[in-house]
C-alpha cells in the first residue's frame, strides 16, 4: 500500500508540451497559412477515416484541433461527409472489416480529391503489416497522394503534410 502511494507521487510520465513560443512552429504555420491562402482562397474540408487504427494517431490529429496548433486558423476543417471534402486523411492499416468502408468513402468524395495516408500503418500496414486482419494499407484499396510517416504523425508533421499538399509537393 505504501509502494502504492508513493508511486503515486511521482511525476507524470508525460512529454513537455512545446512552447507557445515554437519558432519551428512558426515558421511552419506562417507557409501553411500563406499556401492556404494563395491556393485554397476560403477552405479545405477534410473527411478523417478511421480504418483500423490504434487510436494513437488520432489523438494527434484531434490536437490539430487544439488551441496551440488551431488548424482552422488555415481554413482547413473537418467534416463528417465524404461528399463535402476534398482531403481524406486515412489512418490504421485498413482492416478487412473497414475496406469496403474505405472504398465507398473515396467513391463517394466528388473530384478532385486528395488522398492522405497518416501513419506507418496507413502507409503500409506498419505494425499489423502481414496480419490476416488487415488489407495492408491505404493505397492497397484507393490511390494515395502523400504518406506522412510516423508512428503516429505529430500534428506538426500533419502540417507539413497539407502543406506538401497545398504546394502540389506530394506524392
Ligand atoms: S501508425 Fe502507429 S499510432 Fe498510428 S495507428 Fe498505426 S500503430 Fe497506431
Amino acid at each position: 500500500m505504501r509502494n502504492t502511494l508513493l508511486q503515486g507521487l511521482r511525476p507524470p510520465l508525460t512529454e513537455a508540451a512545446p512552447g507557445a513560443d515554437d519558432p519551428e512552429l512558426a515558421t511552419l504555420a506562417a507557409a501553411v497559412k500563406e499556401a492556404a491562402e494563395r491556393t485554397l482562397g476560403r477552405s479545405l474540408a477534410i473527411r478523417h477515416v478511421d480504418a483500423g487504427s490504434c487510436n494513437a494517431c488520432e489523438l494527434e490529429i484531434h490536437a490539430l484541433g487544439n488551441a496551440f496548433y488551431d488548424l482552422e486558423r488555415f481554413g482547413f476543417r473537418f467534416v463528417a461527409s465524404p461528399r463535402h471534402a476534398y482531403v481524406l486523411l486515412v489512418t490504421g492499416p485498413v482492416t478487412l472489416n473497414m475496406r469496403e468502408a474505405l472504398k465507398r468513402t473515396y467513391d463517394a468524395t466528388p473530384a478532385p480529391k486528395w488522398v492522405i495516408a497518416s501513419g506507418a500503418c496507413a502507409a503500409d500496414g506498419g505494425v499489423f503489416k502481414g496480419s490476416y486482419a488487415v488489407a495492408g494499407g491505404a493505397s492497397s484499396v484507393v490511390p494515395i497522394d502523400l504518406v506522412v510517416p510516423g508512428c503516429p504523425p505529430t500534428p506538426a508533421a500533419l502540417l507539413s503534410g497539407l502543406l506538401a499538399l497545398l504546394m502540389g509537393r506530394a506524392k
